[in-house]
């Protein structure tokens, strides 16, 4: 139901929906499908849960869907915090008749739950083509593992096809569970680039999540195509490790350790927070949903683990006061394991 001639949209532009979103060329929200479901079930509450980055486009969505519900229909919008489908506005999610989740695959299908992904509608194969440059030609090793994230989804078929046109014999898989596609990867699971190459090219943007997918796989060449940002990098492990191991060495003098069990739906570890408050009696449990530096500064303990999103302890260890730790990397500062045994942390299962 585009309200564009097809003429005057990009290629590869997805929406096809919208009213107040008609000068939005990036995604499609989908408002059929939330509509039929609305009616389907007769609601009168409709609950909306945006990522951070397009909250500020939730007003008019919220716009276009009263006008085309019932009046009598309430929506509303999550203002929690969202970085991933492990993150579901779970309040909302029972207070709503429905309830739609923007901007992430499912993690775990429920019919409860209007899952809507948001796909970029930026090319892909002229950042490819520049990443060839660090890729072996198909004739010295014609074997390369493909990943993406959910947001490039849309298009892995597409490169997939291009290295194949130019020799390449594709190796993708399908991780586990917490992967809704085959060739996705996430901040916390890089399982589908489990595959029989020693290459791997990861087309996608951010900075942290080729770094995990890079020391997880030590013994692959991780090669970064970035199309949001046109840039091809090799990834490099080296710095992130050096903060890794001076975060492990500062937590090895501390006497009282706060162990985060994290409340959010898809990030909680109750086991591996459990073995180690039972196993340290200077160790204590805490429990929260959103885990930042100012949440901490009053309990005062000496070093923290974390068990919740593991990029809370990677992107955004440096903030906090006190070091801030995996599971694993709190074994390796207690003297369980070795210094060398220090890797990324990595999160499988739903919930
Ligand atoms: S746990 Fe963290 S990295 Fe994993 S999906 Fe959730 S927000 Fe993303």
């Amino acid at each position: 139901m585009s309200q564009q001639p097809e003429s005057d949209r990009t290629e590869g532009d997805l929406r096809n929906t919208g009213m107040e979103l008609k000068h939005e060329r990036t995604w499609d929200y989908e408002l059929d499908r939330i509509v039929d479901a609305v009616e389907e079930r007769d609601a009168m509450k409709v609950g909306l849960q945006f990522p951070e980055g397009l909250k500020r486009r939730a007003g008019r969505v919220a716009d276009d869907l009263r006008r085309l519900l019932p009046d009598e229909t309430t929506v509303l919008l999550s203002g929690q915090p969202c970085y991933g489908a492990c993150d579901l506005d779970t309040y909302m999610m029972r207070r709503t008749d429905v309830f739609v989740h923007f901007g992430h695959s499912p993690m775990k299908e429920s019919d409860k739950i209007i899952y809507v992904p948001l796909f970029s509608n930026v090319e892909v194969t002229p950042i490819m083509e520049e990443a060839r440059a660090e890729l072996a030609a198909p004739e010295e090793d014609d074997a390369v593992g493909l990943v993406t994230t959910a947001q490039h989804m849309n298009r892995f078929d597409e490169m997939q096809a291009w290295l194949e046109e130019r020799g390449y014999t594709v190796e993708t898989r399908r991780g586990d569970e917490r992967l809704t596609h085959e060739g996705q990867v996430l901040g916390c699971n890089y399982a589908s680039a489990d595959v029989d190459a020693d290459q791997i090219l990861y087309v996608g943007g951010g900075k942290f999540h080729p770094l995990g997918l890079a020391m997880e796989h030590p013994d692959k060449k991780v090669i970064i195509a970035d199309p949001v940002n046109n840039a091809v990098h090799v990834a490099d492990t080296e710095q992130f490790m050096k903060q890794r191991y001076a975060a492990v060495h500062k937590a090895m003098d501390a006497e009282e350790w706060g162990v985060i069990f994290c409340t959010k739906i898809g990030q909680g570890r109750w086991d591996t927070a459990e073995e180690i408050v039972e196993a340290n009696d200077n160790a204590y449990l805490i429990t929260m949903d959103e885990v930042t530096p100012d949440r901490l500064t009053n309990f005062g303990f000496d070093a923290y683990v974390n068990t919740g999103c593991p990029r809370i302890t990677t992107d955004d260890g440096p903030q906090f006061k006190q070091p801030m730790l995996t599971p694993g990397e709190y074994k390796i500062a207690i003297g369980e394991k070795p210094m060398d045994s220090l890797s990324f942390d990595t999160f499988h299962g739903t919930w």
